[in-house]
């Protein structure tokens, strides 16, 4: 019976009864991980290139706030983020560092580019024209990158680069402070799209230097790029996150070896909650798509879909569980997921397994499951949900 004696009747109380031992799920993020990725690719551009560290989408699934202070402290100076409220939650975390809005509309406030002083993209002509009328009604510079369409089909001018050099001719209250694209297929040396991109970028830079303007920032490439290598992309500033994060995406076709070194900064892990023993021909979870083939052990995980465990993992993935893997079986459910634990049957409720990282040699990681759910690695590490906690180790 809940009476108003009884056992959380403060906001504080509520936090202390709720204090448990472990979480359900949580994810572990390695500060020192993500710090040697950050100057591995340093190293791998060299001193004279600016690394812009890309902290889009909760710095994929990693924490933005946490993952800009530990850039920032390595030095970074740049960081990129999708859009505005994304930038000004860095602000209000305390960041500094310059930020550039990737993926969103034109400033609609000017606190956004002088409060904020978050550095709007331009993707388009008019929103060119738009920007610098914008600037000049609210009697503020406004610095902008301007991002070319070279091939990627996505955002960016199109236009013929004559065309671009006098529409920027024209501006007379923003300011270009820097010229970018962006690569559809860096990762697959069998097309020469990256080539074609890369050549028309050139032709668009050259014919606005012809033009007098000079961009101080000129970049192209996100992690792909620098992990091979591919230094006609490089400019003087590159846009890296998945790199940052430990991962690199596999090449195709004839590439050069990787010459950078990553590795996996999140590890994810989940409570037991349940363990019993199911006779031989018992069925698992919602459609009864598993039947045991032999009296088995069975683990209950608190971990399932609305956390981030990607519902294709039924009958398909593996964990990590007493030091070996384990098998989903069954369907992944909203909240829990339930593996095969007979051959390490002393697991009990309350251990640890692992849903994505290392144990005893064996490793999970997010390319591994996105190889087993049919999706990319990206997709996974932004699919860790906000419900799932982040341990900062
Ligand atoms: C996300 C993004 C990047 C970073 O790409 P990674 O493959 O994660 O390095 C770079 N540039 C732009 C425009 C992006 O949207």
């Amino acid at each position: 019976m809940l009476t108003s004696s009884s056992s959380c009747p403060s906001p504080t109380a509520v936090d202390a009864c709720l204090a448990r031992p472990q979480p359900r799920n949580w994810a572990e993020i390695s500060r020192a991980r993500l710090v040697e990725n950050y100057r591995a690719v340093r190293s791998a551009v060299g001193p004279d290139v600016e690394v812009l560290a890309v902290v889009k989408a909760d710095a994929y699934g990693h924490g933005a706030a946490e993952v800009s202070r530990l850039l920032t402290a390595e030095g970074a100076k740049w960081l990129g983020v999708s859009n505005w409220e994304e930038g000004v939650t860095l602000r209000k975390a305390g960041i500094q560092a310059r930020i550039l809005v990737m993926a969103d509309i034109l400033p609609y406030s000017p606190a956004l580019t002088q409060e904020y002083a978050l550095t709007p993209t331009v993707h388009s002509l008019e929103d060119l024209a738009e920007i610098d009328r914008r600037a000049a009604a609210w009697g503020i510079p406004i610095a902008f990158h301007l991002k070319v369409d070279t091939g990627m089909g996505r955002l960016g001018v199109q236009a013929p680069a004559a065309e671009i050099g006098r529409a920027l001719a024209g501006c007379r209250h923003a300011e270009m402070e820097g010229l970018m694209t962006h690569f559809a297929s860096s990762a697959d040396y069998s097309s020469p799209q990256t080539d074609h991109q890369i050549e028309l970028f050139e032709q668009v830079l050259a014919q606005l230097r012809r033009d007098g303007i000079s961009p101080r920032w000129i970049h192209m490439a996100s992690s792909n790029p620098v992990a091979y290598g591919r230094r006609q992309a490089f400019g003087n500033m590159v846009r890296v996150g998945h790199a940052l994060y430990g991962y690199v995406s596999p090449a195709k076709g004839d590439a050069p070896a990787q010459t950078l070194a990553v590795q996996p900064v999140l590890t994810w892990k989940a409570s037991i909650l349940s363990v019993k023993d199911l006779p031989r021909g018992a069925r698992v979870g919602y459609g009864g798509t598993f039947q045991t083939s032999r009296p088995s052990r069975i683990a209950v995980l608190s971990a399932g879909y609305a956390d981030g465990v990607p519902h294709r993992l039924s009958n398909r993935g593996k964990v990590l569980a007493g030091g070996r893997p384990a098998p989903v079986i069954g369907a992944v459910s909203m909240d829990l997921t339930t593996i095969d634990i007979t051959e390490t049957p002393w697991l009990k409720p309350g251990d640890t397994v692992t849903l994505l990282g290392r144990e005893n040699g064996f490793e999970i990681n997010a390319q591994q499951i996105a190889r087993w759910a049919g999706t990319i690695s990206y997709v996974v590490l932004c699919g860790i949900s906000a419900r799932v906690p982040r341990v900062y180790v």
